[in-house]
């Protein structure tokens, strides 16, 4: 069965032997490190809701005959698209972070359209690779990361006019055997906790053949080194007092990934040099991850709004009316960022590939929401949980013998719900506005899957403006 439990993953990751670097020392593991354990679980849990019925993260895969975690499928309907919304909500919802394998199953899905042209215009191999990785993926059940983004030194110049040429990852060396790689991906999410890397270029033009490279790299290669980001309010994870953390289940992680002359094997490279292809790869990956995000953030609101109502109750003002419209316009920015994913989905067409792609305009359209609506619905989430979500007293005083009492005492609200759980539920919410939670619900939603201006270009180039004079021409009184 493709399918694997979570512990069994988690088994698997712990396992291998990855240099990563925190704070200047190395983890031990990054399964059990407590800095780094919620975002292992987090991605755990993508295994966890496979297992389980009802949630849409198993599908039947053609490739290997069998379910396979959705995590690795590639589409071939527009019910997968849809399904995808809905299964990124769904984790989004349940862990407060997202299903994190997301950024892996972009990559392939990009690949297998890109391998697939690649391979008609120019006679290479590329696609029938990328398939048997994605064969043995899904058979194996691996979590896989999509790593595109590079450090990119000097944003106004391009790779080959950097100061250092390894601001862009490249081809450093290559032989009868494979290629050899250098540089530096940034940003990578639940890289430490992935199996396999998918590797992917970011535009390159003439000249810039050697920085034209994607291809797969096995997590435990030897070249790799983590630098493990530091997130707003990490430290607390390591403090035993999950009543501070906020979400203690749960969490993220970002890497910045070095290569430092990492070898990869042919039968791995997917593109190597063919630059008039990296624009489409960067336009279809970017699209289908600005895409999940009209599921995944959209599950992390519910738990904001859920979080925020809560509050109301806790605070004795659930029934002013005030507080009830901010909650609907909550609720009525979210549902706008979902019916747009879900749109991009119903929309969705067929590829010469054989897989099935959302549509690209509203995949920006839906990512242009989320870089500003996440941001409106937690200032509502502030307005209404009031200062005390920043201002809390600490889960150590509240249990103190002396200061205990006095915090119960004053931090009690409404009589229906304890001090205990009023604070916690501040501090839900300060983990997901403020601490390394608003990482992923602000953060990410701004920059992931490329700052804003990245999607206003792609629309500008998706939809261009002439059928709309055309239309309004055509009405002219003139
Ligand atoms: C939480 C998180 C998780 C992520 N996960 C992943 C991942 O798993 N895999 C992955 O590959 N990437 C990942 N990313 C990276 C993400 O795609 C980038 O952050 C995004 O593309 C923006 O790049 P940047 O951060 O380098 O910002 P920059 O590109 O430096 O952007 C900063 C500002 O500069 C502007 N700018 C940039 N270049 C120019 C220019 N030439 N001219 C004028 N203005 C310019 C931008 O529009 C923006 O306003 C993640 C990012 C975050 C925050």
């Amino acid at each position: 069965m493709a399918l694997k439990t979570p512990g069994r993953y988690l088994d698997e990751i712990r396992a291998r032997d990855l240099r990563i670097f925190y704070r200047g020392r190395r983890f031990e593991n990054p399964v059990d490190d407590p800095i780094a354990a919620p975002a292992a679980r987090a991605v755990a849990d993508t295994y966890a809701a496979a297992l389980e019925p009802g949630t849409g993260m198993a599908a039947a895969s053609p490739l290997v005959g069998e379910p396979v975690n959705v995590s690795n499928l590639l589409w071939s309907s527009r019910d997968d698209l849809i399904a995808r919304v809905k299964w990124e909500r769904l984790i989004g919802r349940r862990t407060g972070r997202g299903a994190l394998r997301s950024p892996g199953l972009d990559a392939i899905n990009a690949l297998a359209v890109v391998t697939h042209a690649c391979d008609r215009a120019r006679g290479t191999e590329y696609h029938a690779r990328l398939v048997a990785f994605v064969e043995r993926i899904q058979r194996d059940d691996l979590a896989v990361s999509g790593a595109m983004t590079d450090v990119r030194g000097d944003r106004s110049r391009r790779p080959a006019a950097q100061a250092d040429p390894d601001l862009f990852l490249r081809v450093v060396d290559r032989d009868s055997k494979g290629v050899v790689l250098r540089g530096a991906k940034a940003h990578q999410t639940s890289a430490i906790h992935c199996h396999e890397h998918v590797v992917l270029p970011m535009t390159c033009g003439p000249g810039e053949a050697a920085w034209a490279i994607a291809c797969a790299v096995p997590s435990d290669a030897p070249g790799i080194t983590h630098i493990f980001a530091r997130q707003p309010s990490d430290s607390r994870r390591a403090e035993d007092a999950p009543l501070d953390v906020g979400l203690p289940a749960f969490g993220g992680c970002e890497s910045l990934m070095i290569f430092d002359d990492v070898r990869v094997p042919w039968q791995r490279v997917f593109l190597c040099g063919e630059t008039e292809h990296t624009q489409e790869l960067v336009r279809l990956f970017g699209s289908f991850h600005r895409f999940c995000y009209g599921g995944c953030k959209v599950g992390i609101a519910d738990v904001v709004i859920g979080a925020a109502s809560l509050i109301a109750r806790a605070n004795g003002v659930a029934d002013s009316r005030a507080i009830r419209d901010k909650l609907t316009e909550m609720v009525q920015l979210n549902e706008t960022m979902y019916a747009c994913a879900l749109a991009a989905a119903v929309e969705g067409q067929p590829t010469p590939a054989g897989t099935v792609i959302p549509d690209i305009a509203l995949c920006n359209v839906t990512k242009l929401n989320v870089t500003r609506f996440p941001f409106e619905i937690a200032r509502l989430a502030a307005d209404i949980a009031g200062g005390a979500m920043l201002t809390l007293p600490s889960q150590a005083d509240l249990e103190h013998a002396e200061l205990g009492p006095l915090v119960t005492k004053y931090m009690t609200a409404a009589p229906d719900t304890p001090a205990r759980t009023r604070m916690a539920l501040f501090r839900l919410l300060e983990f997901l506005t403020h601490g390394s939670g608003a990482v992923y619900f602000l953060h990410e939603s701004l920059h992931g899957a490329g700052a804003p201006e990245a999607m206003r270009i792609q629309l500008r180039r998706e939809i261009p403006l002439d059928p709309f004079e055309a239309a309004a021409r055509a009405l002219l009184a003139e």
